[in-house]
């Protein structure tokens, strides 16, 4: 019988997760269908819990769900326990198992398809929400020389750092936090916005030393140019969108599901192709 997984969120229909996952099928020869499924705001759980009595096998879970996600789950992995939210479900005999697959999606993103080196290097994280939470360890584990993390609401970054900071791998570097404001005369070698600032189309009052001689920076949304990317782009960056992230943490979780990892070359390129 073919197995079935979905994407669950609000909106949904414009998720590239079903397009990604059936491309991985084909690739792998897997027999299963995956598709995009809106839940009501207040009724997430209602709704997960009637795909998996329908015979869903998993699902991902995106905006705004993800903590909903992680209270629902009857067991975390370490990393979604860490990240606080949950993007991949693992329906089972024993109960509803949560993960998270956005940071190493992130990571592999940077390292694999960009060609980055993290260790040794001073890294600094724009905003201090759910994706950005999901992402610290996953850079930590990779020993960068330093992580800020800085966010418009200071207090925010500050305490996400201090929380992080037992948690963080033995050797790691320790994270700090703040406001833009203490990002004057700092200069790093990779700057990734997890902010959703580019959403509305809003710059980062960056100072342009931020970006430092040689510099990546990463913007999590894709699809278009944000003011972020401009100003780094402005400020002699190379620059990256999330569509690597989206593509890679997919699968991360189509491994979870089925054991296989697929070659998320030829999909990122078809994905890239078609939003052009
Ligand atoms: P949250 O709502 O949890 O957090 C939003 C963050 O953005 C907060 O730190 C907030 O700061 C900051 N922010 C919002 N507006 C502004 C602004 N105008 N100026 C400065 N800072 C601002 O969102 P998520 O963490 O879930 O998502 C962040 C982004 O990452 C989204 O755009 C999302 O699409 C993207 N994403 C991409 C993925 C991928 O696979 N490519 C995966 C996951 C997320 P404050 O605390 O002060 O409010």
């Amino acid at each position: 019988m073919t197995d079935r997984y979905a994407v669950f969120g609000n909106p949904i229909a414009h998720s590239k997760s079903p397009r990604i996952h059936a491309l991985f099928a084909q690739q792998t020869a897997q027999d299963l269908t995956y598709e995009a499924l809106l839940a009501p705001l207040d009724g997430f759980a209602a709704a997960v819990r009637d795909f998996a009595v329908a015979g869903g096998r998993g699902a991902n879970v995106t905006v705004p769900f993800k903590e909903d996600a992680f209270r629902l789950a009857t067991r975390l992995t370490s990393r979604a326990q860490a990240a606080g939210a949950v993007n991949t479900l693992v329906f089972g005999a024993d109960g509803i198992v949560g993960d998270n697959t956005d940071g190493a999606g992130l990571v592999r993103d940077l390292t694999a398809n960009l060609g980055i080196a993290i260790a040794g290097s001073r890294v600094l994280l724009l905003g201090a929400g759910g994706a950005a939470r999901g992402t610290i360890l996953p850079l930590l584990e990779r020993q960068p020389l330093e992580l800020f993390i800085a966010n418009r609401t200071a207090e925010k970054a500050a305490a996400l750092a201090a929380e992080l900071t037992p948690l963080a791998p033995a050797g790691a570097a320790r994270p700090d936090g703040g406001g833009f404001e203490a990002l004057a005369g700092r200069g790093f070698d990779l700057v990734i916005n997890a902010t959703s600032a580019g959403l509305v189309e809003q710059s980062l009052p960056l100072p342009t030393g931020v970006f430092a001689r040689g510099s990546l920076a990463y913007d999590m949304l894709y699809g278009r140019e944000t003011p972020f990317m401009a100003q780094a782009r402005a400020a002699g960056a190379r620059i990256a969108d999330g569509l690597g992230m989206l593509v890679e943490q997919a699968a991360e979780a189509f491994e979870v599901w089925r054991g296989v990892r697929p070659d998320t070359a030829p999909v990122l390129a078809a994905l890239r192709q078609e939003l052009a």
